[in-house]
């Protein structure tokens, strides 16, 4: 196996467990390694610090696998690795229920670069990185023992294989996708999920219990539901009892999908909903400007800063919506606000949320911290990754 020698000092958090090694880390590889092909990692004074799959084209030059050093890094790794995930998932009483499931997060689960979501009988899959491209095949066998699925339908697609140097994979890698739409439910609300065109691996699993709150909370409140794509949200609102929920997002096919999601649902008040195919920045100040007020705001917008790099042109994105979303809510209203960008910290978004405040002029507090549900646990060592972030607030 060739090895990875590291800068002196560099071995520092590897230690700690992180499993990314940086291109500026490495001081040299010894011996023979393909893209994604498992490497020992050492340390500058010959300490093994355990094993990795090797991301030539990669700023993160290697991924652990292991901390251990005689790890095995084979096809039975990959599937105890996967089944131990699941078990996490089965064991959790808040997970139990729920047709939709995260059930790989990646390098919280150990294994980088690997995305596993389920859908009722279906096991939607991405690979990201070169070194879970490569053991594709053990992964998607321990995926098929663990949960005992219909399908694993591969959805790697993710810009960031490019920087990986892989190109795209999509379509089934085992079984058949049954015929017709997939439903799952949700918080006792029917959602279709598209898992072939869908955003990421059809939906966005990560809101699942703040969509719950968004319904507990719109009992007789008029609601604006921004960035709604497949209606998620809206449709939680609307079983909860709002008046009225106004819907919004750019895209044509979301919307085609949450109007196929209220026809999914004869329970709820389809009279109450109105969509609208918009850009969310244009759409707030139109409303403004026609004098309308809500009591419920979601806004859950697209990640804006994908790095640190990009963090001040998205600041001034969150402020714009968040200081229209406060100008548009009337007394008492409540701001269901989020992020999901890497590069702001929860920290940021909190002066971001409450500068957007002072200048609409509102008294406000936070009533809930919300963050992503529990199948998308988050490494105790990554202090600001892309996990998702937000705050319920109350105006006065
Ligand atoms: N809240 C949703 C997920 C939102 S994902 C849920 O719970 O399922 C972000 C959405 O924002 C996508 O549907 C995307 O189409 C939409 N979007 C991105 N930029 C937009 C813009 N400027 N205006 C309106 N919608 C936008």
């Amino acid at each position: 196996m060739a090895r990875l020698l590291l800068h002196p000092g560099k071995e520092r958090t590897v230690l700690r467990r992180h499993p990314w090694i940086f291109a500026g880390s490495v001081d040299r590889l010894d011996g023979r390694a393909r893209l994604g092909d498992t490497v020992d990692v050492v340390a500058a004074d010959g300490r093994e610090l355990g094993r990795a799959a090797w991301s030539p084209a990669s700023q993160i030059r290697a991924r652990m696998w292991s901390f251990d050093t005689g790890a095995a890094i084979d096809h039975a790794f990959f599937k105890r690795k996967v089944a131990e995930s699941v078990a996490r998932r089965a064991s959790h009483p808040m997970l139990a229920t729920q047709d939709g499931q995260r059930l790989i997060h990646g390098e919280s689960d150990g294994l980088p670069g690997v995305i596993a979501d389920r859908y009722g009988a279906v096991v939607v899959l991405q690979l990201t990185s070169a070194g879970a491209d490569k053991w594709r095949d053990a992964i998607v066998a321990g995926l098929v023992q663990a949960t005992g699925c219909t399908a694993v339908y591969e959805r790697s697609d993710s810009d960031v294989r490019r920087l990986e140097g892989l190109e795209p994979r999509t379509g089934c890698a085992w079984g058949e996708l049954p015929d017709g739409p997939l439903l799952i439910t949700e918080n006792g609300v029917r959602m279709e999920v598209d898992v072939v065109g869908g955003h990421k691996t059809g939906f966005y699993l990560d809101q699942r219990d703040n969509r719950k709150l968004t319904g507990e909370l719109a009992h007789g409140r008029r609601v604006l539901n921004c960035f709604c794509y497949t209606g998620g949200f809206s449709l939680q609102a609307l079983a909860g009892g709002a008046t009225s929920v106004l819907s919004i997002d750019s895209s044509g096919p979301a919307l085609a999908t949450a109007a196929r999601n209220l026809a999914h649902n004869p329970q709820l008040d389809a009279a109450r909903a109105a969509w609208q195919e918009d850009d969310v920045f244009e759409a707030l100040r139109a409303l403004r400007a026609e004098g309308q007020t809500f009591d419920l705001i979601v806004l859950d917008p697209p990640k804006f800063a994908p790095s640190a790099a990009h963090a001040e042109r998205a600041r001034r994105a969150y402020k714009d919506i968040n200081l229209f979303g406060f100008r548009l809510l009337s007394p008492g209203g409540i701001l269901m606000t989020y992020s999901c960008s890497g590069g702001i910290g929860l920290e940021m978004f909190q002066k971001i949320v409450a500068s957007a405040a002072g200048d609409a002029g509102v008294d406000a507090r936070i009533i809930h911290r919300l963050a992503a549900a529990a199948d998308h646990p988050v490494g105790l060592a990554v202090p600001e990754g892309e996990y998702l972030k937000g705050l319920a607030v109350q105006v006065g």
